[in-house]
């Protein structure tokens, strides 16, 4: 058993091994350019590499990466041994400053959107000496942003950094006018609850589907799923035990900060949550996450699924992106405060936050997009994909009262007065029972329920940085400007509301009434990626993100065609499993099955009077249904030739032509699934992949 305490942070190199093994100097001098964001003088480089070197070694490490987050939403490295020869033929071991602070990827084999021709094929990667390095399996892992030589993004990592470095800015100045100027700094934090599936390795070796594309194509349901909600918080089998343990140890020897593990609402689904840290930490932290989920998960005899949407049928996996602000001074800006002050600096950000996902709910949605989360969004336990806010019934009746001049709670006489009068206390409990919103208000932070369980939190949370930093400026430019500030800020709140609350929806998201009444008050419903990737170059975004030098044009053209370009390759691997899958190992089968069958009513025939209907009937109905898979087979065949124009068109194609053959394919060959032998069924059903782990 792992001595927790001890052992917490084990392998990384983190501040208290920076200042128990860097001279004092270096230290100082590194601290200040971790805290002024600027690059890491040469001299002082050699002087940190060298000791990361000798800590590293005596962890017994021989390789050093750059670890990089390049657009395909995973993280990349390429392993380089510390060995230099000697003129003796011998080896010793270094790492010079330079080696520590730049690396020179060849960025001509990561997605760049078009970036590279423009451009340079070499890219570079730099040291975020924000995010602390750490070693895995024997390697020293530096974490990097990773640009073009022009300085272009090519990674999710550059964007986020620059979209808190946004947020920071524009956050000081609206504090700054409610008196807190004890605050240098402000930084977003982020706890990422993560969904996963874990089923028998054994299984999943059967099911080509699984191994190409991360999902099920075909699979008849199972007579039980998720109806009797006998899994959500049950208890947890001793495999998926022993696996959440190793898994908690490692992450703990990396300071990363596991903390709840339970099982989730589908059979075979589980979900860790770790404590929240600052932004960009846990995005690389749960990155490291899905990657040792699937490492242990392998050792454990298991598959861990990481698909938004694995099993037709049954709930997909996302990411809940808990999201919040917090003060160098250790104060929560979502955290309702006890002073009337307090709560008009409080309503003040939460008004931000209303307006930002209101104006940018494309934004917030092309974030969340991609193939997988297509299946999700909208469907069980998913939020819709249309974008709206929950603030639960005290805090919309606070607003409601400050939009209408009217009293509220202990004010009966008065009219509630931003910034003279005292919110009444609200009971966070009850703000945390809406679980189909796509972005709730949790008590003291949000809850954005859209991400995919697969994704990287990057995007996501470098769309609302910029938006609320964007909707911060404006309020600090008016305040700023304001002769009197009390009545000022009370308008403006006021103003916010009136324009905004059409975003705040507190009712059930899952029903079919609310799309009509979105609709209404002119919500966005971008279902498909292909629908809402287009919104990433519509004018006010790229206004947006230029403004706040999160994104220039050339960036954003290039994550569009990236978006664009996954979508498809996504699409097309799948219709290409799927038909061979289908002629392969499906029609095949179910063909020597017929035969059985036309062979036992042969035979039965040879005995004279005795009844066949079974076999019969089953031969027909199957034989019926194969022609038909068949015919599915040509026409997803077609749909695939068919597909052709510029990125836009041909997602397009493959979200209306492609998929749709791919649907009715999948149903004839369910269909069959139902009516075939299981021991001549070519792979391991829904029931055994869900229900095998014990
Ligand atoms: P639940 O949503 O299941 O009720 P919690 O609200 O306790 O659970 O926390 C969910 C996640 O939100 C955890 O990862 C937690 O660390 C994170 N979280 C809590 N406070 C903050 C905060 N101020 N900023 C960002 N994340 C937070
Ligand atoms: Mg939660």
């Amino acid at each position: 058993m792992m001595n927790v305490s001890a052992e917490f942070g084990i392998n990384v190199f983190n501040d208290a091994v920076m200042r128990a093994r860097l001279p004092k100097e270096t230290y100082k001098q590194l601290q200040k350019t971790m805290k002024d964001g600027r690059h890491l003088d040469s001299n002082v480089a050699v002087v940190v590499a060298n000791a990361m070197k000798d800590w590293a070694l005596e962890k017994g490490a021989t390789h050093y990466t750059h670890w990089f987050q390049p657009m395909t939403g995973i993280t990349a490295e390429k392993h380089d041994s510390f060995i230099s020869p000697t003129a003796d033929g011998k080896v010793i071991m270094e790492f010079s400053g330079k080696e520590l602070i730049q690396g020179e990827p060849d960025a001509s084999s990561f997605p760049s959107g078009g970036l590279r021709a423009t451009f340079e094929a070499r890219g570079y990667t730099a040291w975020d000496p924000n995010s602390y390095a750490f070693i895995k399996d024997g390697v020293l892992c530096i974490p990097t942003a990773f640009c073009s030589y022009g300085g272009e993004a090519l990674d999710n990592k550059t964007p986020l950094l620059r979209s808190m470095e946004a947020i920071n800015r524009q956050t000081l100045r609206v504090l700054k006018l409610f008196g807190n100027t004890d605050v240098t700094n402000v930084r977003t934090t982020v706890g990422p609850e993560q969904e996963y599936f874990l089923i028998d390795a054994e299984m999943y070796d059967r099911r080509p589907d699984l191994i190409y594309t991360g999902r099920t194509l075909f699979g008849a349901k199972p007579p039980k799923g998720q109806e009797l909600h006998d899994h959500y918080f049950g208890a947890i089998k001793p495999r998926v035990q022993a696996f959440m343990t190793e898994l908690n140890e490692e992450l703990w020897k990396l300071g990363i900060l596991a903390k709840t593990e339970h099982n989730e609402a589908a059979p075979a689904q589980h979900e860790l949550a770790p404590i929240f840290s600052v932004t960009n930490i846990s995005t690389d932290h749960n990155q490291i996450t899905m990657e040792l989920m699937q490492k242990i998960a392998r050792k454990h005899g298991m598959v861990c699924l990481l698909h938004e949407k694995p099993f037709a049928g049954i709930n997909g996996s996302g990411k809940h992106n808990n999201w919040s602000l917090a003060t160098n001074t250790g104060v929560n800006l979502f955290e309702p405060g006890e002073t009337p002050y307090e709560n008009a600096q409080f309503l003040l950000f939460l008004c931000a936050v209303i307006k930002a996902v209101d104006e940018y709910q494309d934004l917030l949605r092309v974030s969340v997009a991609s193939a997988g989360n297509d299946h999700r969004l909208g469907g069980y336990e998913a939020p819709p994909a249309i974008v709206s806010m929950y603030l639960g019934t005290e805090l919309t009746e606070i607003l409601t009262a400050i939009e209408t001049d009217s009293a509220y709670g202990s004010h009966e006489k008065e009219v509630l007065k931003v910034g003279v009068h005292t919110l009444p206390r609200f009971p966070k409990d009850t703000t945390d029972r809406n679980r189909t919103s796509p972005f709730a208000f949790t008590g003291n932070k949000f809850e954005f329920r859209m991400l995919g369980s697969s994704a990287s939190i990057a995007d996501t949370n470098t769309v609302i940085n910029t938006a609320v930093a964007e909707e911060l400026r404006v309020f600090a430019d008016r305040l700023e400007a304001a002769a009197d500030f009390e009545s000022a800020l009370h308008a403006l709140i006021k103003e916010t509301i009136v324009a905004h609350k059409r975003i705040i929806f507190n009712g059930n998201g899952y029903e079919g009434a609310w799309v009509e009444e979105a609709e209404k008050r002119g919500l966005m419903n971008l279902r498909a990626t292909p629908d809402c990737v287009p919104c990433l170059l519509a004018d006010k975004n790229v206004e947006l993100f230029t403004r706040h030098k999160v994104f220039n044009r050339a960036e954003l053209e290039a994550r569009h065609e990236i978006m664009l370009e996954n979508y498809v390759k996504l699409v097309n691997i799948e219709a290409l499993t799927m038909l061979d899958m289908a002629r392969k190992d499906v029609l095949p089968a179910v063909s020597g099955y017929i035969h059985r069958l036309t062979r036992a009513a042969l035979a039965k025939k040879e005995l004279g009077d005795i009844d066949m209907e079974y076999e019969l009937e089953s031969a027909r109905q199957l034989s019926k249904l194969a022609s038909e898979a068949h015919r599915c087979v040509h026409r997803l065949d077609d749909a695939l030739a068919s597909a052709t124009g510029d990125s836009l068109t041909l997602a397009r194609s493959y979200r209306d032509g492609v998929l749709t053959a791919m649907n009715a394919l999948r149903a004839a060959v369910d269909e069959m699934e139902v009516y075939t032998d299981a021991s001549c069924w070519p792979y391991p059903s829904y029931g055994a992949m869900l229900f095998s782990v014990r």
